[in-house]
């Protein structure tokens, strides 16, 4: 039995970076001194709780102002500019971890709103990264997701629409021809009307965008798929569902303790894959899981192999 993990599952490198700074802060802190984050660093159950037992503590926004001392951690998805005026503690000392590609688009948005652009935003409002990227505006910028939604912009003003980072591509494309379409009917209609000025900024992240066509073409090449996952995480469940549809053998773990000896009855091929919230080192542990379920050894001595149990 062949068994492969995901090469595109797993974490962005933005978010492996930020675990890596949050690693290498933990292990520089002077004795009794903390690190905590701003909300959860990534949404998976296990990670969290090994980065716990190193030393590093979850808190939220309200617990900010009791903080007095230790290091405070701003994760891949970047904070308002409102969070760093309220960490400015005597005692407390800010890592800023936010993903380069989001403080890029976040630059971009100050900019363009310094320069009385009115900013649309196609995201989810309540979504970290879209919080810190509507504080660039003063709070003002319009969040979007749907066509109906754009209904909320004023399309007499100049306008720029941007995207938080993992949205779809395809309906930001929708979106702005939609813009396009409705600006120029405007200008039609008003005919002394000068022509509405518009940008579309495509700020969806390579790092996610492609992924559910190189996950439907993993799972389809392999005879069962272990799909690891938290099961709060929302990335997991989508990539999940899509999983399911290219190879309906798919079964969803959360740790390693959850696998079954009965699906592996008769096949050769297992694929793992994940949500970009699982960390490596857990497909990995459920890889080792099965091959260790299968493994015999050869009776000659001279190779393992690994076979079927029943
Ligand atoms: S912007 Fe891209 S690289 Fe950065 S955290 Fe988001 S998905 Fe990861």
């Amino acid at each position: 039995m062949k068994v492969t993990i995901d090469k595109s599952a797993g974490f962005c490198w933005g978010v492996i970076r930020t675990i890596d700074i949050a690693e290498a802060e933990v292990e520089s802190n002077k004795p009794g001194e903390m690190l905590y984050v701003l909300g959860d660093i990534i949404h998976n159950p296990m990670e969290i709780e090994r980065l716990r037992g190193k030393g590093l503590k979850t808190i939220t926004h309200a617990d900010l102002p009791g903080i007095q001392s230790g290091k405070v951690l701003i994760r891949a998805h970047g904070e308002p500019p409102s969070t760093f005026k309220n960490a400015k503690a005597p005692g407390i000392t800010l890592v800023d971890a936010t993903c380069p590609v989001v403080a890029k688009v976040q630059e971009r948005i100050r900019k363009f709103y310094d320069n009385g652009y009115q900013v649309v935003i196609y995201g989810k409002t309540d979504h970290a990264e879209v919080v810190g990227l509507v504080g660039q505006t003063n709070g003002e910028a319009i969040v979007i997701r749907s066509l109906e939604e754009i209904k909320k912009v004023d399309l007499s003003r100049k306008t720029v629409l941007f995207s938080q980072t993992t949205m779809d591509k395809q309906t930001f494309y929708t979106l702005k021809e939609e813009f396009q379409k409705r600006i120029k009917d405007c200008v039609v209609e008003t005919f002394e009307e000068q022509a509405r000025e518009f940008h579309a900024k495509d700020t969806i992240c390579g790092q996610v965008f492609g992924r559910d066509k190189k996950l439907r073409e993993f799972a389809s090449q392999n005879d069962i798929m272990v799909f690891v996952a938290g099961r709060n995480s929302s990335n997991g469940k989508v990539l999940f569902h899509i999983c399911n549809e290219a190879n309906p053998r798919t079964y969803f773990v959360e740790t390693e303790a959850e696998l079954e000896s009965g699906w592996f009855r008769g096949v050769n091929t297992v694929g793992i894959s994940g949500a970009t919230s699982t960390p490596q080192w857990l497909m990995e542990r459920v890889k080792a899981k099965i091959e260790e379920m299968f493994y015999t050894p050869d009776p000659s001595g001279e190779q393992e192999v690994l076979s079927h149990h029943n």
